[in-house]
């Protein structure tokens, strides 16, 4: 194998991978170094399609469970094959990182097993699986190591039954409770998950809301719906500390009212944030700064205090989203190649995948009445929507707030059916710095869910919704 490259990228997530295809469509002989036997990060391997095949499946499940007889479909002996439910999820896995190898082949791209660490800022050394060391040197490197979940004080993960999400999309039985610590966006997903084949959850957090970094009326709404499906969530609860009982685990926490609690349960899931990984990676060899969080330092090109090395994704500043690392993969390839481009970071799109779906574009209302900025709002109940009806999903509703003078699109916030996909239009409009007029004055067809959207739009716009 070649040991002189052009470009050589570490680590094989979203952003990792996107940058190789993007550094070889621009000619550089590129090279990808990942220490795991196969390419795909996080992402591919231990959150999102895993976890967005098992909330596909137990969706199924739960819809023939709860809607199907309403239907007018009689399912005798309904009941969920974990073993198989597991297995179909783990050959999504395998069929995403086939697709990655393809890629790779594809494009020209040398895959370097391994776990990489800088020499100095031209080489590095590459510690294979074998106990080999490959040295490998570039002109230019993009650190793209990821994160690894973290975890609270009085807490220590055992990945046995004190678990992160990595062991929860593996489990082998179906517990009979879980606790989830941490009601963001993974502590709710794998709350849907499991409540819905009959694991009866309860969510710790800390903030007085769910998914509490979103407009604070998403979480409102998504803890009704998921109430609904009967998982517990205590909010304003501070846990103290977790211990594996050897069947069980314990948990004791503080509630709202200053109580001191014990709670039983089989698996306490810790689900409160993830932290960059850089364990192992040399940077004492080399000139790159960690800042207070121990994010890689990058400047506004995502190029590090070293002239040759970029840093993109999980490891740096910014929210932890797979399509974050991917924009900046392309980014930084194309800024190592001389191009000028360009990320708004204020509208990367968040979503949860819940059922239904939490989705938000720009501004929260919080943030704006932090900021002291006016703003109008028009808010539109999937209640109302004929599609919905139509489909038994009238939970949720769509949230417009738009600059009182001009219209100009400042938030856009859906909690409801298809929301993750609802939600590119409003990313677009608010690309193109379009007004809650211009956004009722296109066609949506019917019936769609799209048009609890341009209605939102028109109450936003002071013109009155239609149908409400
Ligand atoms: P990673 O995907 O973490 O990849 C980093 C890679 O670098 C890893 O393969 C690692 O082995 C490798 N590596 C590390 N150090 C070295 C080294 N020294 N040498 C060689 N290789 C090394 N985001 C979304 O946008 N949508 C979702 O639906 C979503 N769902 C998620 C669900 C879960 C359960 C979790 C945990 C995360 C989810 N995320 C989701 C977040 C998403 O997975 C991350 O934001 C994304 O994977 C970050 O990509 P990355 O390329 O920066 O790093
Ligand atoms: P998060 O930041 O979304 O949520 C962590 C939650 O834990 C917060 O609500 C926080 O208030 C709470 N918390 C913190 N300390 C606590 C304590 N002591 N007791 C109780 N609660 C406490 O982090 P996460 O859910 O672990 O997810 C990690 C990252 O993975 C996120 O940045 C997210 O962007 C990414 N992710 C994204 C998706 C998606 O895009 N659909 C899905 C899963 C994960």
């Amino acid at each position: 194998m070649e040991n002189n490259y052009d470009i050589v990228v570490i680590g094989s997530g979203p952003g990792g991978y996107v940058a190789a295809v993007r550094a070889a469509q621009l000619g550089y002989k590129t090279a990808i170094v990942e220490k795991y036997t196969v390419l795909g990060g996080t992402c591919t391997n231990v959150g999102c399609i895993p976890s967005k095949a098992l909330l596909d499946s137990t969706e199924h499940y739960h819809t023939a469970h709860t809607k199907f007889e309403s239907h007018g479909i009689n399912i005798e002996n309904l009941k969920i094959n974990f073993e198989q439910l597991m297995k179909r999820k783990a050959g999504v896995v395998n069929q995403n990182i086939s697709g990655l190898n393809y890629l790779m082949k594809k494009n020209k791209i040398d895959i370097i097993e391994g776990k990489a660490s800088f020499v100095n800022n031209s080489e590095i050394s590459v510690a294979k699986n074998d106990g080999e060391k490959l040295s490998v040197n570039s002109k230019y490197f993009i650190i793209a190591t990821g994160s690894k979940p973290s975890t609270i004080k009085g807490i220590a993960i055992d990945k046995e039954r004190i678990i992160t999400s990595t062991e929860a999309l593996k489990l082998t039985e179906i517990p009979n409770t879980m606790a989830i610590i941490g009601g963001g966006v993974i502590g709710v997903e794998m709350a849907s998950i499991y409540a819905r084949i009959g694991v009866k959850v309860t969510i710790l957090e800390y903030a007085d809301s769910l998914i509490p970094s979103m407009d604070k009326e998403l979480g409102k709404e998504l803890k009704k719906i998921l109430s609904k499906d009967g998982v517990e969530i205590l909010l304003k609860h501070k846990v103290q500390s977790a211990k594996n009982d050897g069947s069980s685990v314990t948990i004791n926490y503080i509630d709202d009212k200053d109580n001191n609690i014990d709670l039983n349960v089989d698996y306490c899931l810790v689900a409160v944030g993830r932290k960059p990984y850089t364990d192992g990676l040399g940077l004492e060899n080399i000139n790159v700064r960690l800042d207070d969080k121990g994010r890689i330092e990058t400047d506004s090109n995502l190029k590090t205090n070293e002239n040759n090395i970029y840093a993109i994704g999980d490891v740096i500043a910014g929210p932890m989203l797979a399509h974050k690392a991917e924009e900046e993969g392309v980014f930084v390839a194309e800024v190592i190649n001389g191009q000028k481009p360009h990320i708004d970071y204020k509208l990367i799109p968040s979503v949860v995948y819940t059922w239904p779906e939490v989705a938000s574009v720009g501004f929260s209302e919080e943030q704006l009445k932090k900021e002291n900025r006016t703003y109008r709002v028009g808010k539109f109940p999937f209640a109302a929507s004929g599609r919905a009806r139509a489909a038994m999903e009238s939970d949720g509703f769509v949230k417009v707030l738009s600059d009182p003078h001009y219209g100009e699109l400042l938030g856009v916030h859906v909690i409801g059916p298809r929301a993750a996909d609802l939600i590119a239009q409003a990313v677009i409009g608010m690309h193109y710095e379009t007004t809650d007029e211009d956004m009722i004055r296109i066609s949506y067809a019917h019936p769609t869910y799209s048009e609890a959207l341009k209605e939102a739009y028109l109450i936003a716009s002071g013109q009155g919704a239609i149908n409400l």
